[in-house]
């Protein structure tokens, strides 16, 4: 039987070892950290969408993405929540152009509110409902509960999920190909194919076996505010963004405060960030006025250095997978299916055809057509 190794029990890692184990091959995940979506998934703002400017084959990722998490939660798996974004742009004319780039390419988006859907209560005079781009399909994620999901559904299928067990070499055989994933306390599982899905930690476990990937990874802050009802939309302003976080909570971040932070803040640094985010977020919903965050957490986005997702075998290792992605919770579970079914089957999805990890040891620019810079949450 194929036996695999998974690294890293994030979203990624989760969704790639739930499609293997469902598929019969025998799967062991090693986290470093004593619980699931302990990197990036626990603490991401985690909307999805494909809305932005990008070249055609990284939207027609992003939108399948979408649809993936649509499609799953029809099936009952949980973490996604549907929900409207709000967009707005200081440069209205373009906003109104990307949305009819979005229309065109079969994404629901309309500028001002789209017919049959409600205006959501809140935004204040700062940011008009006439001068958004309304995107009624969209959602956030529930990662940590999505990763959980998937790991208790993988284990039924027999999977093997070690958490406290940190990955510290692949070990090759002669011809070069996988044999094993060594763990810092001196075992070694066996496997012929060792998946990277090591989040920011990817790059280090890429050059266990001399992999070129590169990453350029970008800190993140997120306040959590008390909000007397649930937010029926997402709000996305040009210095703030809003989402739901459950039934009485919203989640804010900011890409100003995000550029400033560097990327290992001090906790001073990000509590001060902290009360700014929140006269931010003020200023766009007005019922937030003097609230109080109730955590605030810093995440780091494994950002690979070009932007775009690294999916795929490595030429010349045979048997070393990489899955390695920013824009996760959009990409995650999609991208776990398919790295799944190009493991299992040899089959690759044209989606995943511009992002192969060879790229890095190049020029690291993917070949997606169209070449527009991407657009990332
Ligand atoms: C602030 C912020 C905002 C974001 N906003 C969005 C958004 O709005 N929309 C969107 O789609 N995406 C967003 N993202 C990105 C998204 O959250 C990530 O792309 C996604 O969570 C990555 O999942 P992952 O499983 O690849 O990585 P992670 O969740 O980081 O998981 C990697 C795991 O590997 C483990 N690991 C690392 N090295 C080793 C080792 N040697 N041995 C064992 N285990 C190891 C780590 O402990 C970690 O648990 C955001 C991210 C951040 C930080």
């Amino acid at each position: 039987m194929r036996a695999v190794a998974v690294v890293g029990a994030g979203v990624l890692g989760a969704a790639v070892a739930w499609n293997l184990a469902r598929r019969g091959l025998r799967v062991v995940v090693v986290e470093r950290e004593p619980v699931p979506a302990a990197g990036a998934s626990g603490a991401s703002f985690a909307r999805a969408t494909a809305f932005g400017r990008a070249p055609r084959a990284y939207f027609e990722l992003r939108h399948a993405g979408l649809r993936t998490l649509h499609r799953l939660r029809e099936t009952g798996v949980p973490g996604f929540h549907p929900c409207p974004s709000l967009v707005w742009s200081r440069d209205d004319p373009a906003l109104a152009d990307t949305v009819a780039t979005a229309r065109h390419q079969g994404y629901r988006a309309c500028h001002g509110p789209c017919a049959g859907f409600p205006v959501p209560a809140g935004p204040g005079r700062a940011v008009p409902a006439a001068r958004a781009a309304y995107l009624p399909a969209e959602g956030w994620v529930d990662l940590p509960a999505m990763a959980d999901w998937m790991l208790a559904r993988a284990r039924r299928f027999g999977a093997d999920i070690r958490f406290g067990a940190r990955a510290v070499d692949i070990r090759t055989g002669a011809d070069g190909a996988v044999r094993a994933l060594v763990l810092a306390d001196g075992g070694a599982v066996a496997a012929d194919t060792v998946v990277n899905a090591a989040g920011a930690g990817a790059d280090r476990v890429a050059r266990l076996v001399g992999g070129p990937l590169a990453l350029a990874p970008s800190a993140g802050l997120l306040a959590e505010v008390p909000l007397a009802r649930e937010l029926d939309a997402m709000l996305l302003a040009p210095d703030i963004s809003i989402r739901p976080a459950g039934a009485g909570a919203a989640l804010l971040r900011s890409d100003a405060i995000d550029s400033r932070l560097g990327a290992a803040p001090a906790a001073d640094l990000a509590a001060e960030a902290a009360a700014e985010l929140l006269e931010r977020a003020a200023a766009v919903l007005p019922e937030l006025a003097g609230a109080r965050p109730t955590a605030a957490r810093v995440g780091v986005r494994a950002f690979p250095a070009d932007g775009y997702p690294s999916v795929g075998f490595l030429s010349g290792v045979p048997g070393y997978y990489e899955a390695v992605t920013h824009s996760g919770a959009t990409l995650g579970p999609l991208l776990g299916r398919l790295a799944a079914e190009e493991i299992a089957s040899g089959h690759r999805s044209r989606l995943l055809a511009p992002y192969t990890p060879d790229r890095f040891g190049g020029s690291a620019v993917p070949d997606q057509g169209a070449g527009i810079a991407p657009a990332h949450t």
